[in-house]
């Protein structure tokens, strides 16, 4: 699902920060965000701004960013967390009371407010091929902050964590007409990119059974920071999908697939599985700590994990897909890019 990157939210609670006078710590969402004292209360509606918004350069309310770039990004204030940014729904302005009364929550804002999206890289349109296969979904993964009834919806159930990867999102696919290789959103020429060197490496065009495609994280030299530390690029494969039936894999096909086409998945760090998933309690604070720690081998901290449940499921949460990212919070403050 792509997330709604403004929109409108519900006040659930504001705490006091310890020292200070002039600011509080409000609770939107999953989220804690730092607001100025008084300025919203326990209830009210507000814009809530995810992270990685880049607010409009003109109105008043945008200008304290503007030295940042007008980025919100997850910042520590008063030794609090703070993810995000709500104001007031007053900085609508020009919309009438009654019409402001009646927007709900969860009416996106985003284009009304003119906020676009921080992307840290760009795309080099000249090795675009054309449309990324509209009969495979893109690669995404909603942040479990921004959707908690999706921990309601994994209770109980079966489950597996994965390593989330800072690399470059790669989906091959095996149409009738031979190997589409695609970044995140586009199908690309083939060349000397890393698409499509890893398909090479892979032998992505003799081994990929047709009607099937594999969703990987392209990591190495030149890849993001190369946090894996590798000495060469390599495809981490996050899922596996039937585009004839219109399925992922569960976790089993998923694991055996990947075996039988000699391909590596990403870092499966633990199954929960029987008495101890039905017992496991999915709290957002548990969750959080989970996200925590280094990829393994290296002293560099990991961007995070990525949960499912071993049987596919559809979330009604998510419209979708049954399947979240918890990103590690001392990422987000210390290496975030
Ligand atoms: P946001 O949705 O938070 O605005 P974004 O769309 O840039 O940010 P990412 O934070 O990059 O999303 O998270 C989704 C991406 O994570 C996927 O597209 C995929 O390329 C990548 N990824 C890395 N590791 C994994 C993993 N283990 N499982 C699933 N996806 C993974
Ligand atoms: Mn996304």
């Amino acid at each position: 699902m792509e997330r709604k990157l403004v929109s409108i939210q519900e006040v659930t609670s504001v705490a006091p920060i310890v020292g200070a006078d002039h600011i509080a710590a409000a609770r939107v969402m999953g989220w804690t965000v730092v607001i100025k004292k008084g300025e919203l209360s326990p209830g009210d509606r507000c814009v809530f701004f995810e992270i990685d918004s880049v607010l409009p350069e003109g109105p008043a309310w945008a200008e304290f960013l503007r030295p940042r770039g007008f980025r919100v990004r997850t910042i520590k204030l008063r030794g609090v967390l703070s993810q995000g940014l709500a104001l007031p729904v007053s900085i609508l302005g020009d919309v009438g009371d009654a019409e402001r009364a009646e927007l709900p929550v969860g009416t996106d804002v985003r284009e009304r407010l003119g906020v676009t999206k921080f992307e840290p890289v760009l795309p080099d349109s000249r090795e675009q091929a054309g449309a990324f296969p509209s009969q495979v979904p893109k690669t995404d993964e909603i942040r479990l902050q921004s959707a908690l009834g999706v921990l309601g919806e994994l209770a109980g159930r079966d489950f597996f964590v994965t390593t989330k990867l800072d690399g470059s999102s790669a989906t091959y696919f095996r149409g009738g007409d031979g190997l589409v290789a695609c970044s995140r959103n586009w199908a690309l020429r083939r060349g000397p990119n890393a698409v499509w060197r890893a398909a090479e490496r892979y032998r992505l065009e003799e081994r990929l059974p047709e009607g099937f495609a594999v969703q990987g994280e392209l990591c190495g030299p030149g890849l993001q920071k190369n946090r894996l530390g590798l000495p060469a690029l390599d495809l981490f494969v996050f899922s596996v999908y039937d585009a004839r039936r219109g399925v992922f894999l569960g976790h089993a096909d998923f694991v055996a697939f990947c075996a039988e086409h000699e391909l590596r998945s990403v870092p499966i760090e633990r199954v929960v599985s029987g008495e101890e998933a039905r017992g496991f309690s999915h709290t957002l604070e548990r969750w959080l700590e989970a996200a925590r720690g280094d990829y393994p081998g290296t002293a560099n901290r990991k961007e995070g994990i990525v949960v499912r449940p071993l049987e596919e499921s559809v979330s009604q949460v998510l419209g979708g897909r049954l399947s979240f990212k918890v990103i590690n919070n001392d990422f987000l403050l210390k290496d975030e890019d």
